[in-house]
């Protein structure tokens, strides 16, 4: 049995500190059982706890180190651009080569703006949407997370999924009334949205793969139908990238799925680790955007020289072919997963786009947030801490996904089959 006694003095001593003893709920290991293990340090795939024990990480700090941890390149660099000073409260030029970069692979973002987190780009996404159209409502999707703001956190997923506070309360009547809320997937009921509330809806947004309900992929169709009644009802199509961005290909997912969306919001491996956000898209809206235009948003640290410098030097050393590789790597994962299942009897379903990764107990088809919630919570739970036990690092939650980096080799990767295979064998 592992040892996690320091983990457990860090907890004892946090949890007075902090509310669940972390700054971020899906970090408290809840909904599987345990309480949380801390971090000492990580390298490559490896993330090594306080207490010594090894891990094979495919949390990735919830996406954004595609590269793993510590990357030299990246690690260098931050090193060198740290010592000429962090932050300055001015321009530097570090922001505009970050920019540049993700506009030549991102056509649909024709400018953009840094903020520091994911949450911040689709809060600002929004009131951009809504001071555009002058229009209030916004349309998501049940199970869709877009960060905590306000007007989001109506049936959201990711950890108020897990911990079943989909509505948070906090959140005012006179906010959460604009937002109308439908099922991932569901053209007809966002058909019907638009039939009865079409001329007030500022935006939809979507996660174009959904990474927070587990990995819930769009059905054929459905995307391309988000944009056709935006269109038709001169509402924008936000997509949320926060995760998908640079994590599902080279032209994030919509270069993979072919779609042309009016904001585009992101995150994760934009900042290489870093806290970065961002939001951009077409020209015309975003010269919109304080102090070309009129609608405000800002931010003391947005495009700090270290968080740029991380996005740069990772985003950088991604090629096209990067994607292929690591999408090899998950094919195999994949297949064990399955191997295992077969093997052992036990009703799974995957999902699966890019090196995004959905495992789910059940066997029926998860399409949508009421299918996902069918999987079987209790042997998640148990497979989570089995795998602990064999020493792979996995998201605590049956409504996360799992990630794959650059630094997972083939040797990790049949260690993590053959972890699979012992404790699938328990279940
Ligand atoms: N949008 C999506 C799709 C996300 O997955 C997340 C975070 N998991 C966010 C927004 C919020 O980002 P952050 O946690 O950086 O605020």
């Amino acid at each position: 049995m592992r040892n996690f006694t320091k983990s457990i003095d860090a907890y004892k001593e946090s949890v007075d500190l902090m509310p669940g003893g972390v700054n971020s709920p899906v970090r408290a290991f809840k909904s599987v059982g345990m309480s949380p293990i801390f971090m000492e340090s990580g390298k490559g795939a490896i993330l090594t706890d306080v207490d010594g024990n090894e891990y094979i990480d495919y949390v990735l700090s919830w996406g954004p180190l595609i590269l793993g941890h510590a990357d030299d390149q990246v690690v260098e660099s931050l090193k060198k651009v740290a010592e000429k000073g962090t932050s300055f409260g001015a321009p530097t030029t570090l922001e505009s080569k970050l920019a540049k970069l993700v506009m030549e692979r991102v056509p649909s973002v024709e400018m953009i703006r840094m903020v520091n987190s994911g949450t911040e780009a689709t809060m600002s996404a929004l009131r951009l949407a809504r001071g555009y159209t002058g229009r209030d409502i916004i349309l998501k999707f049940e199970g869709n997370y877009h960060g905590h703001g306000d007007s989001l956190l109506i049936k959201a997923g990711s950890g108020v999924a897990t911990l079943g506070l989909p509505d948070s309360p906090g959140v005012p009547e006179s906010v959460a009334k604009h937002t109308v809320t439908v099922p991932y997937n569901d053209k007809e009921s966002v058909s019907y949205a638009f039939e009865q509330f079409g001329k007030d809806i500022a935006a939809v947004i979507v996660e174009p793969v959904t990474g927070n309900m587990g990995v819930v992929p769009p059905q054929n169709g459905f995307l391309e139908h988000l944009r056709e009644v935006t269109k038709e009802y001169g509402a924008l199509l936000i997509f949320d990238e926060v995760m998908t961005g640079f994590r599902v290909g080279y032209h994030c997912a919509q270069g993979h799925f072919n779609i042309d969306p009016d904001l585009t919001c992101l995150g994760k491996v934009i900042g290489g680790g870093l806290p970065v956000g961002a939001y951009g898209g077409k020209k015309e809206i975003m010269e919109r955007v304080a102090p070309a235009g009129d609608i405000y948003q800002a931010g003391t640290l947005s495009g700090n020289p270290l968080a740029m410098t991380a996005g740069y030097e990772t985003l950088s050393q991604i090629k096209e072919e990067t994607y292929d590789e690591i999408n090899h790597k998950v094919d195999t994962l994949v297949a064990g997963y399955e191997k295992a299942a077969d093997k052992y009897n036990i009703p799974l379903q995957i999902n699966r786009v890019g090196s995004m990764v959905g495992v789910f107990f059940t066997d029926q088809a998860i399409v949508n947030f009421e299918t996902a919630q069918s999987s079987d919570l209790d042997r998640f739970a148990k497979y989570y801490r089995g795998m602990i036990e064999e020493g792979v690092f996995l998201p605590p939650s049956q409504y996360e996904g799992l990630f794959l980096s650059t630094a997972h080799s083939d040797e990790l990767i049949e260690q993590t089959v053959q972890a699979i295979d012992k404790v699938f064998a328990s279940l």
